[in-house]
């Protein structure tokens, strides 16, 4: 058994797929194909937003975010506790200070009260000048932006939300990716919609910021090409990617995101009351990027792990440190005392396998296990 089973979804595409890629290779427009541009249109219209730009991977989307909000030295970037690597990476290396907040126990994300005390205490600290906040959609499920976007906007502060694995997801019907004043998704092969290799993409309504990423991400453009009128990246999505997402984004739409839905639903019924299963909060869609549950300890968790590989059920821990313990930040300075939430799930959170493609008797096979261990 797989933990993502990207073969099984490649060989129920096949056909579809191949034919999407032979037809850019007979073209030869490798670079800038009408594949990319079909493509971001169908992502703005899928969620929501006036622009998308598509890129070369999801930590680059968040660079490009970052850099129409000018962050950099001297700023305060507020960013979950509990994430991938890249939420945090990507204000840092523009020059900012993370400021990591913790996140709610139940939906893994940020937690707004905590971030309202969090930019509180920057501001009478006095060092450092709020300028953003990054909220992560971790797992595939919406940050609370809700209560996010009014702590932004009592602080002025612009969102960025970190849609890399929240693509599909929904607040109230309203599709994730269209949160932030950027939004920013990944197409690496284990997300929610994947390519076969590395991708992204930005989503915004302001003409301004999506005009400034589309410089930015060929090399600061100007009027033509050879025009350059900043310091930007080579940051394109290339078009054999676009031509498998095409194909891939109607799947999704058509009945991927509805079977993970199902799946998430039905390890839901099964291991419900017997384990701290995810919290979907009510009018909240998930995308299910990871279906991952809470256990009791560290010891828990190793001997779960080890019992079901033997059963030949492979499972993953996402994320074993939370960002203020990583060894990139350890010069920031310690506010581990208000991150306590985000510790504990580091030792406890154990993901189970994920996918469209698994089948019912798969994920009885699962639930089972887990209930006999
Ligand atoms: C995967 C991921 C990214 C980075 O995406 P890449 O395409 O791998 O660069 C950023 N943020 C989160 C939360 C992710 O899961």
């Amino acid at each position: 058994m797989q933990f993502i089973d990207l073969q099984k979804q490649y060989l129920a595409l096949k056909d579809k797929i191949d034919s999407r890629i032979e037809k850019v290779l007979s073209k030869a427009n490798f670079i800038g194909g009408e594949e990319v541009g079909e493509l971001s249109a169908k992502l703005a219209k899928y969620c929501g937003t006036e622009y998308c730009l598509t890129c070369a991977n999801g930590t680059d989307a968040l660079t490009l975010a970052l850099r129409c909000f000018n962050v950099g030295r001297g700023d305060a970037v507020f960013v979950p506790d509990f994430t991938f690597f890249a939420s945090a990476e990507t204000p840092a290396l523009e020059g900012a200070t993370c400021v990591f907040v913790d996140v709610e126990e139940r939906t893994f994300n940020l937690d707004a009260d905590k971030l309202e005390e969090a930019v509180k205490e920057t501001i009478s600290d006095g060092k450092l000048t709020p300028k953003a906040i990054i909220a992560v959609d971790l797992f595939g499920l919406p940050a609370n932006y809700i209560k996010i976007r009014k702590v932004a906007d009592k602080y002025g502060l612009p969102i960025i939300e970190d849609g890399a694995q929240g693509f599909g997801g929904s607040i109230g019907g309203k599709k994730a990716c269209s949160f932030g004043d950027i939004s920013t998704t990944s197409f690496f092969p284990a997300k929610p919609l994947g390519c076969y290799g590395d991708g992204g993409a930005v989503f915004t309504d302001n003409k301004d910021y999506y005009d400034l990423m589309c410089s930015l991400a060929v090399h600061g453009k100007g009027t033509f090409k050879y025009d350059n009128v900043r310091i930007g990246y080579n940051s394109r999505l290339d078009t054999v990617q676009a031509a498998v997402l095409l194909e891939k984004l109607d799947a999704f739409e058509k009945y991927e995101y509805a079977a993970r839905n199902d799946i998430a639903k039905r390890y839901t019924q099964l291991l419900g009351g017997k384990f701290v299963t995810p919290l979907i909060p009510e009018n909240f869609g998930s995308s299910w990027a990871q279906y991952t549950l809470i256990l009791n300890s560290g010891e828990e968790r190793t001997h779960i792990q080890e019992s079901l590989k033997k059963k030949n059920i492979p499972t993953m821990v996402y994320y074993p440190k939370p960002m203020h313990k990583q060894t990139a930040f350890s010069d920031l300075p310690d506010r581990s005392g208000k991150l306590q939430v985000s510790s504990k799930l580091s030792d406890t959170v154990l993901s189970i396998p994920m996918h469209p493609y698994l089948t019912a008797e798969e994920v009885e096979y699962i639930a089972k296990s887990l209930l006999e261990i």
